[in-house]
């Protein structure tokens, strides 16, 4: 079936066509009529699907000869995730939309606030922006959302998870009643359905993916080496098989620092990008990756987050995440729409708690292959994994200590030196959820 024959309007059509686009994805083939009709959607959707364009182009067509905004207010709300993310999300709403008289502003944080009051301050059809900024531009009275038609919450799950829900609520409370709501995840927690809950009316639900299930098109790997040898194995691969885009996660935004240090030092250009780096570092360095005169970008998850690159063929898990979905996310970057794509984790003796989690969330076993010259040393002994970017080398405490401390207090993680356990059990699933949140939100 054709964008066409799905109900859309010729310069919409038009605008795709050109863009390269003959075939709707599955995603789009269930989304675009349901948001055409008008009702609520929840749609569980991987990145990678095509889910952006499954939103985007319906919404274009309901707001299209539509009455403007008045000054300051907004027609359509869509609520992303990360600074990057809603950059992209930005950028395919005046891609697609550019045979169409619809305004698009997009705002987020760790920029000047001023030209973004300044855009919103004559009203803009559509707005892309990160809960925070939004909310510091509300309480400045810049912008109003009192006449949106069309509010979009993009990788719900993962906004949860970065602790926007209480963000997501305030912006919520003041929407006008009488809107189309659309709900995108990829996964399904209870936050979620609660949240879907409270948000949707009598939605439409479709999901593509099997849930939790990793991208097929995509060949995962897994070298086992010995935590010490991991960035000589990575330069290693990356130089005998000429990987060229290579998109590299570590756990903390040092590792990302170091091994972007490392792989320099090397002769492969690579550039880190995490929360710690200014957003015209990030956007230079995503720039210059995009358009293939970097090699390497080395990212934590959150700052990894909607990347978006066409047939992004390579990504490493150089640390394994300490939460299997973000596995689900970070091998998701590559393989898009159909496109092949390769990752492969480098696991040292401290992740095997870690990747058997993996595999029982995804239901697969990832085949192994040891590298020549980089054979792990059977008798090496785990060591706890280290979670977070801290001087003093703060570790993961072992999962009785770390019960009991959870039992014990609400209170937010304090940070200080905390001498490493010896023989300190690996990660467990449950110590790991209950840290991942931590973790994220500090790994931005
Ligand atoms: P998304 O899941 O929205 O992040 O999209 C994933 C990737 O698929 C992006 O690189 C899009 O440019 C691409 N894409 C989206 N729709 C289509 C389509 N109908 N045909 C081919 N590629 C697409």
């Amino acid at each position: 079936m054709s964008f066409a024959e799905l109900g859309l309007a010729e310069p919409i059509v038009r605008a795709v066509t050109e863009h390269g686009y003959t075939q709707p994805t599955p995603i789009q083939l269930q989304a675009i009529p349901a948001v055409l009709k008008g009702g609520d959607l929840l749609a569980g959707a991987q990145t990678g699907t095509g889910k952006t364009a499954g939103f985007t182009l319906p919404m274009l067509q309901r707001l299209n000869g539509g009455k403007r905004p008045a000054p300051r207010h907004i027609r359509a709300l869509v609520l992303t995730p990360t600074r990057e993310l809603a950059a992209q999300v930005g950028e395919s709403v005046v891609c697609y939309g550019k045979y169409l008289k619809l305004s698009c502003e997009v705002v987020f944080g760790g920029v000047n606030i001023n030209p973004q009051i300044q855009k919103l301050s004559r009203g803009v059809d559509i707005l892309v922006a990160t809960p925070g900024r939004l909310l510091d531009l509300m309480q400045q009275g810049a912008v109003n959302l009192a006449a949106v038609e069309i509010l979009v919450l993009d990788e719900a799950d993962r906004m949860l998870d970065m602790g926007f829900i209480r963000d997501i609520r305030r912006v919520l409370a003041v929407l006008p009643p009488k809107r189309q709501n659309l709900l995108f995840s990829a996964t399904f927690a209870d936050e979620i359905k609660a949240l879907a809950d409270s948000l949707l009316n009598q939605p439409q639900m479709i999901e593509v993916a099997r849930r939790n299930s990793t991208v097929e098109v995509i060949t995962q790997k897994i070298h086992p080496v010995d935590r010490d040898k991991k960035h000589q194995l990575l330069a290693h691969l990356i130089t005998e098989y000429r990987w060229f885009q290579v998109l590299v996660f570590t756990r903390t935004k040092h590792g990302a620092n170091r091994l972007a240090e490392q792989l320099s030092k090397t002769g492969i250009s690579a550039m880190a990008i995490h929360g710690n780096k200014s957003q015209a570092a990030r956007t230079r360095a995503l720039a210059e990756f995009k358009s293939a005169k970097l090699q390497v970008l080395v990212a934590t998850d959150i700052a990894a987050r909607g990347i978006d690159i066409d047939h992004l063929p390579y990504v490493v898990n150089y640390d394994l995440p300490n939460v299997p979905e973000d596995y689900v996310h970070r091998i998701g970057r590559t393989g898009r729409a159909g496109a092949t794509g390769e990752a492969v984790s480098l696991v040292c003796v401290d992740e095997h708690g870690l990747l058997r989690d993996i595999e029982r969330f995804t239901k697969r076993d990832i085949p192994r292959e040891v590298i020549a010259g980089f054979e792990p040393d059977p008798n090496a002994k785990p060591q706890p994994i280290q979670l977070r970017s801290q001087p003093s080398g703060r570790r993961h405490q072992p999962p009785a200590k770390a019960k009991a401390k959870q039992n014990a207090s609400a209170q937010p993680a304090k940070r200080g030196p905390r001498p490493a356990a010896p023989g300190a059990a690996l990660l467990s699933r449950p110590a790991a959820n209950a840290h991942s949140r931590k973790v994220r939100s500090g790994e931005r």
